[in-house]
């Protein structure tokens, strides 16, 4: 992971956005420490950890920001200066639901509706499903995922931060 005496070509902002419990601190913990932890504490405020890749001999430093429990007032007071400084300068979002959470994947559209209020047209959006793991619970089909993802243009995958599915490849 992390070489701190490593040249950095670019910097790129990424946020985690979704309604609570759908496991964004722990996706950002497999992206960061490979860790995982079952007794998640709910996010403060915001917080961000980086994450340095290799692309094309390129090395490239993800910055990912995670926000706090109540991220559905967000929705109600868009244009506060916090949500703002959030979306500041993000290349790419990633929009979380829980695929055992029916209310998580319906609530989607909306979080749509403020991320490209907030952010540059050229953002790229990544759809993901996560707790994949959970599959006797499930409340979403990968189908009706799919569906959304292509009718908005997004990509889209289905992970499990607890088995570590698909996390690498979302990022
Ligand atoms: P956040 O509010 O979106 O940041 O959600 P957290 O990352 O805090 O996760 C909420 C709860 O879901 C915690 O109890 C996590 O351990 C659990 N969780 C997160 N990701 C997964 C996963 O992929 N599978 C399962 N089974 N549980 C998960
Ligand atoms: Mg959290």
């Amino acid at each position: 992971y992390g070489d701190s005496s490593q040249k950095i070509d670019y910097v790129f902002k990424v946020v985690l956005i979704g309604d609570s419990a759908v496991g964004k601190s722990q996706i950002l913990a497999r992206f960061a420490r490979d860790e995982f932890s079952l007794d998640s504490k709910a996010t403060i405020g915001m917080e961000f950890q980086t994450r340095t890749l290799s692309i094309q001999r390129k090395s490239v430093k993800a910055q990912i920001w995670d926000s706090a429990g109540q991220e559905r007032v967000f929705t109600m007071k868009t244009s506060t200066s916090v949500t703002s400084a959030y979306y500041r300068g993000a290349v790419e979002a990633m929009l979380i639901y829980d695929i055992t959470k029916r209310e998580t994947f319906d609530y989607i559209p909306r979080w749509l509706q403020e991320l490209r209020g907030q952010t540059d047209k050229n953002i790229v959006i990544i759809l993901l499903g996560n707790k994949n793991d959970l599959e006797d619970e499930r409340a979403v089909s990968t189908e009706d995922a799919k569906e959304i993802a292509e009718q908005e243009g997004l990509f889209f995958l289905e992970t499990s931060a607890l088995q570590s599915t698909n996390v690498e490849d979302a990022l």
